[in-house]
């Protein structure tokens, strides 16, 4: 029988990296993270393992996120993290996939084209770039083709991307890199200067999942963390709680309102009455902080309700695209 190449869609996240193919789903969802030894720039692990050496490396071992801060600071990296993972989705090398790939809002076009030709080279047959909010918005499920408002929210691990959607274009967009990482990093802050305790990026992370909010938890929670002493220098275990990580993020949370309201405020009248009618939507992992959506319903009077499937909205949506493709081939283009 006749075997057309594989349609593939990858989402190149600053903090995951999902694929997507046709007919199968997501098969893939690994942290953008690699471990390059530095003597000799060869790349040792990539995804999981890479990400469980981060912070406990010896000297000649770097594990970085060459998407971070949602620009890719690394091409080289960037390349060859690509490729193996393209590789290890991509079993047959003789039909050549139809690769979509969604990278962050604020990379460049120089970007954009350092990473189409890594898949490329990594044996794609052709490759296209989708904007982050139209894929968040057809993995949601939301027909986009209609001339109808829509105001999405992504927040990922560098950026929070606030876009208002309208016949298959973004009409308003707003970018901010504050996100899941910055979290973190008021976590890692707060608990140095309170407690005097230095901690770590993924205790953070995991302190920020178990008990973090940004809007008030019903029942106080608390969690024993592990760190360094800044006083005596020796190990330490504390507990902290859910209304000390309510403190902690306060600031970062704001900021995300603020670029909601940033966005409110340059949408046209018409679109904005569709968004009061159907509400905003979260997409991505930084959206799943608990109260996000209920802070940014009560500052903004609007109803906020989170994608099924938050994390893995934008892969699905890239991935899905792959079908209108022809008919999306100029607006999906970035601009
Ligand atoms: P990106 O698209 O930038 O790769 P993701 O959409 O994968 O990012 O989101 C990653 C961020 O989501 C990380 O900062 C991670 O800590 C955060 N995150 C994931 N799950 C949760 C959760 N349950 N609660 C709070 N934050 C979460
Ligand atoms: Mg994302």
């Amino acid at each position: 029988m006749f075997k057309f190449g594989q349609d593939i869609g990858i989402d190149l996240g600053t903090a995951t990296i999902l694929v997507y193919i046709k007919n199968k789903g997501v098969v893939l969802k690994e942290p953008s993270v690699v471990a390059i030894d530095t003597n000799t720039g060869k790349v040792l692990k990539v995804g999981k393992e890479a990400q469980n050496m981060i912070g406990r490396t010896p000297g000649n071992i770097v594990a970085i996120r060459p998407l971070r801060d949602g620009v890719i600071s690394d091409y080289d990296t960037t390349e060859k993290m690509i490729r193996y993972f393209l590789r290890k989705v991509c079993k047959n090398r003789f039909f050549k996939p139809r690769v979509m790939i969604c990278i962050p809002s604020q990379a460049t076009e120089v970007e954009e084209r350092a990473v189409t030709d890594a898949a490329l080279q990594a044996g794609a047959g052709k490759t296209y770039i989708i904007e982050e909010p139209l894929a968040a918005a057809i993995g949601a499920g939301i027909d986009i083709s209609k001339p109808y408002g829509h105001m999405i929210v992504d927040i990922g691990g560098g950026t929070a991307d606030v876009a208002v959607i309208s016949l298959g274009e973004i009409v308003v967009s707003n970018s901010i890199k504050v996100a899941g990482d910055k979290f973190d990093e008021a976590i890692v802050r707060y608990i140095r200067k309170k407690h005097n305790m230095m901690i770590g990026d993924r205790t953070a992370e995991e302190l920020k999942i178990e008990i973090g909010c940004v809007y008030p938890r019903p029942m106080t929670l608390s969690m024993e963390v592990k760190g360094r002493c800044l006083v005596s220098g020796l190990p330490k275990v504390i507990t902290i709680t859910s209304e000390e990580m309510l403190e902690a993020l306060e600031e970062c949370a704001s900021q995300i309102v603020e670029a909601v309201h940033a966005t409110l405020e340059k949408t046209p009248p018409e679109l904005v009455g569709d968004i009061s009618t159907g509400g905003i939507l979260l997409t991505g992992g930084g959206s799943l902080i608990y109260g996000l959506d209920q802070l940014l319903s009560s500052k903004t009077g609007l109803d906020v309700n989170i994608a099924d499937d938050a994390v893995l909205c934008v892969a699905k949506g890239t991935g899905m695209s792959l079908n209108y493709m022809d008919s999306m081939k100029n607006s999906s283009r970035r601009k």
